[in-house]
């Protein structure tokens, strides 16, 4: 329960210092800090909705994020209860320039976010609704969901959705990039899925979008729907359940590396089968290790093995193959590391690369690299390359113009996560550089021209052209100028008000 407003604020105001920080904000250089102004704003703010300050009571808990490589700062964190707030609280940010997230899962990464310093949090994580209509077959929820809410409530309700693979990340957040996931091949991406929105604008405005309602704007944010508003209900349609997954953990010597790759890089994936392949080291066996986690939806474990036999024929020295329900798919599937994989607080520095064709020598090259650094730089050596090789049959079954997401080619994406224990650690320098010459290894074989990447997967340092498509641009800048003109959703891999 949350405490009476005039209660909730005051203690907050009183409690926890914040550090008197150089006056860089415009807000600060309007003579009035964020105490003040969001004392001012109460008022308006229903009485549920709570405010955290650094130092007191919850502010740890609802800024806390997977990622703590290069991330934002914040001067205080907000909680709404209402829509209404949120209209406030964008109001409110804009009026004083106060730069601010909006917050769902909190498992954004890319380095743009963390160009917001001293700003505010809109801690979106009240908002859990999942409403199920079984008549129109669908599925509705707000902007603090996260995958893991979504997979009982659809699948006891006898359907399945599009989802990301990690439990942890937020639907809105995975969405508005496009959604890439293990029934892209059978459904098509998150966005394809997506019936319709409600978004609160950088000018306060509520607006719905969908195919029929402001379309334009639907468009947009079907790949670039970070930079116009924070969204604060999306509808996806469902889907009658396939049933079962069949899940496929496998792990391979290192020395199987060229086979491996070339088999992956050159098998067909019919609409439900998916191949994840991970390079990672060991630390207990000292050894770089391959594996590979697939899935293959929509028809029975004989089909499945019949086509994963590529990859069965080569030997895994670790095979488990079994049935799971679809809701636990997150969970269960790539040795059932999904807690792990979504513990926050950890460095990742993370590069992304698109393929839509699947060179082999360049996989095998980057393995070797990989493992002499993994060799040479202990500090470093949770390091992995992950390429999730999803089969895009549904997806490239969507004409690439009913969407700003321009990437619908797209056979595996590749992410790089450099990792080590602590930010400060000097191994970042060498690990960095390493994502980087990672990255551009797979650019120049990837089937494009040149570096491209799913923009919820960028780094931060790429052109906009290689996250949203040179063609997709020029539209995408109009409405962000006729959304956002000054930008104040601009954290999130910003869009340019005007394109070329
Ligand atoms: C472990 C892990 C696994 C992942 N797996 C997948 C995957 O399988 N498929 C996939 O597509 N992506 C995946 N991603 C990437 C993921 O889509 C992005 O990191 C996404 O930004 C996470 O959204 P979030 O709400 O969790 O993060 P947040 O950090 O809360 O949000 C990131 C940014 O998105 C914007 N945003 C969030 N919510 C809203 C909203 N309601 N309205 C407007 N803007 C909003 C804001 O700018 C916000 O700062 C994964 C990420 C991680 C860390």
């Amino acid at each position: 329960m949350h405490l009476s407003s005039s209660l909730l604020f005051t203690s907050a105001l009183l409690a926890g210092g914040i550090n008197a920080s150089p006056a860089t904000n415009a807000y600060r250089r309007q003579g009035a800090d964020m105490r003040t102004i969001i004392g001012d704003t109460t008022p308006v703010l229903s009485n549920t909705t709570a405010v955290h300050f650094p130092g007191s009571g919850d502010f740890f808990s609802v800024t806390e994020r997977w990622d703590i490589y290069r991330p934002p700062s914040y001067q205080a964190a907000i909680t709404p209860t209402t829509e209404a707030d949120i209209v406030s609280l964008v109001k409110m940010a804009k009026q004083h320039n106060i730069p601010f997230l909006a917050t769902g899962g909190r498992h954004g990464y890319g380095t743009s976010l963390g160009k917001c310093q001293e700003g505010l949090a809109i801690d979106l994580s009240h908002f859990k609704d999942v409403t199920i209509d079984k008549q129109r077959e669908t599925v509705t929820i707000g902007p603090g969901v996260v995958f893991a809410d979504v997979f009982p409530v659809v699948s006891d309700a006898g359907y399945q959705v599009q989802t990301g693979t990690c439990s942890c990340v937020g639907m809105i957040g995975a969405t508005i990039g496009a959604g890439i996931g293990r029934l892209d091949g059978v459904h098509g991406l998150v966005i394809d899925a997506l019936e319709s929105v409600r978004m609160v604008t950088a000018n306060g405005d509520i607006v719905e979008a969908s195919k029929t309602k402001n379309p334009e704007l639907f468009w947009g944010i079907r790949g670039a729907g970070a930079n116009f508003g924070i969204i604060t209900q999306a509808t996806y349609k469902m889907h009658k359940s396939m049933g079962d997954i069949i899940s496929f953990d496998l792990i391979y010597e290192p020395e199987q590396n060229v086979t491996l790759f070339n088999t992956v890089a050159n098998m067909y994936l019919p609409p439900g089968l998916t191949v994840e392949t991970i390079m990672s080291y060991n630390q207990t066996t000292e050894k770089p290790t391959l594996i590979v986690s697939s899935t293959y939806a929509g028809g029975s474990e004989a089909e499945a093995r019949r086509w994963m036999q590529p990859l069965l024929r080569l030997n895994p020295w670790y095979k488990d193959i079994k049935a799971i329900p679809w809701k636990r798919m997150s969970k269960e599937t790539a040795l059932g590391l999904d807690k792990e994989v979504c513990a926050n607080s950890q460095v990742f520095d993370i590069y992304g690369v698109n393929l839509r064709r699947h060179d082999a020598n360049t996989w095998v090259k980057t393995f070797n690299k990989l493992a002499k650094f993994w060799n040479e730089q202990p500090a470093a050596q949770s390091s992995a390359v992950v390429l999730e090789t999803w089969p895009n049959q549904a997806v490239v079954a969507v004409p690439d113009s009913e969407t700003a997401y321009p990437w619908r080619d797209a056979t595996t994406y590749v992410m790089i996560q450099m990792r080590w224990d602590a930010p400060g650690n000097p191994v970042e320098t060498v690990a960095d550089a390493m994502g980087r010459e990672l990255r551009n290894d797979y650019a120049k074989t990837s089937g494009y021209n040149g570096l491209t990447v799913y923009v919820n997967y960028a780094h931060g340092d790429e052109t906009p052209e290689q996250m949203y498509g040179r063609n997709k641009l020029h539209r995408l800048a109009k409405l962000k100028k006729q959304y956002d003109p000054s930008s104040v959703f601009g954290f999130h891999n910003p869009l340019p008000t005007s394109y070329p």
